[in-house]
């Protein structure tokens, strides 16, 4: 099967990161969100990822008029009925997920092939409600997902051979790499790297070290281009939050349980970056530790 046209649920920071990458690959974008502000902002945000790669000359500046020109945005699931290759990035709670999928599928021509997102949920429970399970995956794309080179590919126990092989060729149109990983709490990528940034914010709460500190170690320490908590404000509080507890959840296992400090964060509605304070204030021209 050959996809030509790809819906995206969700128009937050993922979602329209994924909608450029798709855009500027060559293929018509439809970007659907409950919240019109979020879809005005992810607009403004794909025009802003595309002129940095103009800047950066990665990207052509004709090509920018014509990406832009591939993008629509839409309020309703309905209108991402007829689309090759929907690609779910909503809210990560698991319960918003498998609405969003139940009530897109009676919309679905037969041929679409479904993704999420996901962080952490595991993708067969989400192709259980599709009534699709075989043409059902995880495609899992870093942040910020035009630039980021990696992608997570996640089999659910039903996805079929076709639906794989026809989205890991969807990837490599994309120019990214794909990994291939089996349908766990966190896949690979988020059971390691939440459960370290999750360390660092009991650092944080122990009062091991301050904010600085402790980004810096692992900045100039192991040479991350991020320390974890100026990136946990760059994921979003929230998402983290989601991310740990889920793994927690699904490993049963108590060493993945969320730090205190960071259920505290997300209580206070200090999401990171997004709400404009996280463990950085970011309200002024530069971030400066918030505690
Ligand atoms: P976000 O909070 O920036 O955006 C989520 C968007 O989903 C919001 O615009 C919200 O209005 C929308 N939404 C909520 N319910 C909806 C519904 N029923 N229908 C349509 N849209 C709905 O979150 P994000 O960081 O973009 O994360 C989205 C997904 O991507 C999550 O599953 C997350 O785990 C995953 N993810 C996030 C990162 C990251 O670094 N933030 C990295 C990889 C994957």
């Amino acid at each position: 099967m050959t996809i030509d046209t790809v819906g995206v649920v969700g128009a937050g920071h993922m979602g329209s990161g994924i909608a450029c990458a798709f855009a500027l690959a060559g293929f018509d974008v439809t970007s659907m969100d409950i919240n019109a502000d979020a879809l005005a902002r992810a607009v403004e945000s794909v025009a802003g990822q595309i002129d940095e790669m103009v800047v950066s000359g990665d990207v052509k500046p004709a090509d920018k008029t014509v990406a832009m020109a591939r993008l629509t945005t839409t309020a309703s699931l309905k209108d991402l009925g007829s689309n090759d290759l929907v690609v779910e990035a909503a809210t990560e709670i698991e319960a918003v997920k498998h609405r969003i999928f139940a009530d897109l599928t009676p919309y679905l021509k037969a041929e679409t092939i479904l993704t999420s997102n996901t962080s952490s949920f595991s993708v067969t429970r989400m192709a259980g409600v599709t009534e699709r399970p075989e043409q059902f995956m995880g495609l899992h794309f870093m942040n910020p997902a035009p630039s980021m080179q990696l992608v997570e590919l996640i089999r659910g126990i039903a996805t079929s051979k076709e639906t794989f092989e026809t989205v890991h060729a969807v990837i490599k149109r994309l120019g990214k790499t794909a990994v291939v990983v089996e349908d766990y709490p966190g896949f690979t990528h988020h059971r390691i790297l939440i459960p370290m940034i999750n360390e660092a914010v009991y650092a944080l709460h122990a009062g091991v070290g301050s904010v600085l500190d402790i980004d810096n170690s692992m900045r100039l320490g192991v040479n991350h281009p991020m320390g974890p908590l100026e990136l946990a404000d760059f994921i979003g509080l929230d998402t983290c939050l989601s991310i740990m507890t889920s793994v927690r959840a699904g490993l049963a296992d108590s060493k993945y349980r969320p730090c205190p400090l960071l259920v505290k964060y997300v209580d206070a509605g200090w999401l990171g970056r997004k709400s404009g304070k996280g463990f950085y204030d970011y309200r002024g021209k530069v971030p400066v530790p918030s505690r």
